[in-house]
């Protein structure tokens, strides 16, 4: 089993209220198993939400709001789901501030990509667990 972020599944869990439903994870999950998660709302986050990107050991939304624990809190979550169901892969989002791979916003709201890891894969990274996005399959 691997996690994956559930909006890549079709979960209508992003902050603006929709999926990413993507067609190759879709396939895949129909002949492996995947534990959906949105370490967002496993932090106590609703849906839809404000907008949120790291800002260097932080996470703000558009409005200023200082999200860093709730986003932590989220990652903590898997984190406990990962080891529960022993489990070492994981295919994150690109560029969310909680599964980014290498990718994420600058913390400006400008649309500008840096390299980095969300809040959540970081902390999967730091505890051994394998994670690509899905760009990379
Ligand atoms: Fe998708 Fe991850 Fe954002 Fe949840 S936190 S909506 S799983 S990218």
């Amino acid at each position: 089993m691997k996690l994956c972020s559930a909006c890549l599944l079709g979960v209508k869990c992003r902050f603006d209220g929709a999926g990413k439903p993507n067609e190759i994870i879709i396939a895949l999950s129909k002949k492996e198993h995947f534990l959906p998660v949105c370490p967002e709302q496993l932090g106590g986050l609703s849906t839809p939400r404000r907008p949120a990107e790291i800002r260097g050991s932080k996470v703000i939304t558009d409005l200023e709001e200082d999200l860093t624990p709730q986003f932590n809190r989220g990652a903590e979550e898997v984190l406990k789901l990962a080891k529960h169901y022993e489990i070492t892969e994981a295919i994150l989002k690109q560029r969310s501030p909680s599964c980014g791979c290498g990718k994420v916003h600058d913390g400006t709201f400008s649309g500008k990509i840096i390299k980095g890891d969300g809040i959540t894969a970081a902390l999967l990274k730091k505890n051994g667990i394998s994670v690509i996005s899905e760009e990379e399959l």
